[in-house]
Order: C-alpha cells, then sequence, then structure tokens
C-alpha cells in the first residue's frame, strides 16, 4: 500500500544542512496497524506527515498503490485527503463554532455527499460512540476523551482506507487513552490501516508493528505476531 524509498528530509541553513529524516526505507501494507515510537524530535511527525502528503520529503520516492505520489499537483493531493486519508491530532483540531454533528458532517459536505446519506452516515458513528445525546453540544462541553472521539468520528466518517494519527491520546487521561486505543483497534479489525505516532509505551503495543526512530533513522522495525493489549 504504502512504499517510501530512500526518503531525506533536511533544512539547509546558511552554514549547515539538518537531516531530520535520513534514509528511510519503510513500507506498510493493507490493514496493518503500526505504531511509531522515538524521542521527541526524533522525526516521527515529519515521518506521518510526509506518508499523509502534508509535507514534501527532500529526496526519495513515494508510492502508494504503485503510483508516485510526490509529484502530484495540490488538487489531487486534496483527493487523496478526502478520499482515501484520515488524520486524527493531539489537539482533536475541532472547530469550536460547530456542534459535535456539524464538525462530524463537514468532511461529507467537502465530498459532495448527498444531504440524506450524510444523516445516515453522521448517525450511524454518533451511535457508534455512545454521543447521540451530545450532537448538539459544542466541542469545549465535552471531555477531552469525548472530542477526541469526535475527532475519530469526523477522521473516519469518510470511510479512508488508512487513518494516521499523532499522539492521539497526547492530552488524555489513560482510561480516556484507552478507550480511544480500543476504538483503534476494532477500526484496524475492521480492516482500517492504522498509522499512529506515539510516546506511550503500552497504547504503542496496540499495533501489531513497532517502529522506532532515532536522529531521523529507523532504529528498529518489529512485528508481532498478535496485539499486546
Ligand atoms: P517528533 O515528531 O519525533 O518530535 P518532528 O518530526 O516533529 O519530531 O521534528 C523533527 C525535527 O525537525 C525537530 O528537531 C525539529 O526541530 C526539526 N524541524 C522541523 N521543522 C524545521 C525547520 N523548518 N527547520 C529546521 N528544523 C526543523
Amino acid at each position: 500500500m504504502i512504499r517510501l524509498t530512500h526518503i531525506d528530509r533536511y533544512y539547509d541553513s546558511k552554514f549547515q544542512r539538518t537531516f531530520v529524516l535520513k534514509d528511510i526505507n519503510f513500507e506498510v501494507n493493507e490493514g496493518e496497524f503500526v505504531s511509531i515510537m522515538g524521542p521527541s524530535g526524533s522525526g516521527k511527525s515529519t515521518l506521518l506527515n510526509i506518508i499523509g502528503l502534508l509535507d514534501s520529503p527532500s529526496e526519495g520516492r513515494y508510492e502508494l498503490y504503485d503510483n508516485s505520489v510526490l509529484d502530484l499537483k495540490e488538487k489531487a493531493k486534496v483527493e487523496y485527503h478526502r478520499n482515501f486519508m484520515g488524520f486524527i491530532f493531539q489537539a482533536y483540531h475541532l472547530i469550536e463554532e460547530m456542534t459535535v454533528y456539524e464538525n462530524i458532517e463537514t468532511p461529507l459536505i467537502y465530498k459532495g455527499v448527498k444531504s440524506r446519506d450524510r444523516q445516515a452516515m453522521v448517525a450511524d458513528l454518533l451511535d457508534r460512540f455512545n454521543m447521540v445525546a451530545k450532537k448538539d453540544l459544542f466541542p469545549q462541553q465535552l471531555s477531552g476523551g469525548q472530542q477526541q472521539l469526535v475527532g475519530i468520528a469526523r477522521a473516519i466518517v469518510g470511510k479512508p482506507k488508512l487513518l494516521l494519527a499523532d499522539e492521539p491520546t497526547g492530552n488524555l487521561h489513560s482510561t480516556q487513552g484507552e478507550m480511544i486505543m480500543d476504538v483503534l483497534k476494532n477500526l484496524n479489525r475492521e480492516g482500517m490501516t492504522i498509522i499512529q505516532v506515539t510516546h506511550n509505551e503500552r497504547f504503542a503495543n496496540y499495533g501489531r508493528r513497532i517502529v522506532r526512530l532515532e536522529d531521523g533513522l529507523i532504529r528498529h522495525d518489529e512485528k508481532q505476531m498478535e496485539a499486546r493489549v
């Protein structure tokens, strides 16, 4: 599904070149659940952003389903974002002026889904996440865990094949974090490919594969037969 080959990401300043990622060779197959770990500044978010077409590498190749995607025009990248990828962020990034319902519905409007279908799809997710009673509330009226559930609902309402999560539990208490990880685990069981960045060893174990970055290099890439959690 995803193939990164000889990916470098560096920044040039007057006197020196600083590498954030160095010669990353990384493949992800459909249906995997990968956790990316590593110290702060090791390049995790940069790697995730490159995979999500939010950042471009300085060197290297990136193929999604055998199609090279680095030279795509902005419009084609937006199409990938709309139809293929979902994003979850540590800081939720919900729209404060919109209700829970509207936040979840928004990507479907951009995607051109008809009003009646939108209603059904949002209702399904509200039901699945036990948030029917909260649908008319605004993000600030929810707990962190509930806000992240809305973040996930918004990310998956368009049924993406690939879900990218950058520290999805970073702002949550451990029980709320566990609830979010259980949601991700179930989505993966249903077939969604998931790549998450996390600092939390325990939550990393929800993945079936742990990739450890250090100074922009992949130091370990360990597949597990079964998720340990
Ligand atoms: P992580 O997610 O592992 O904490 P990041 O991918 O966010 O790491 O960042 C990796 C490194 O890239 C950081 O050390 C950061 O300072 C560096 N970096 C990011 N943007 C720039 C930039 N514009 N110029 C120079 N260095 C940058």
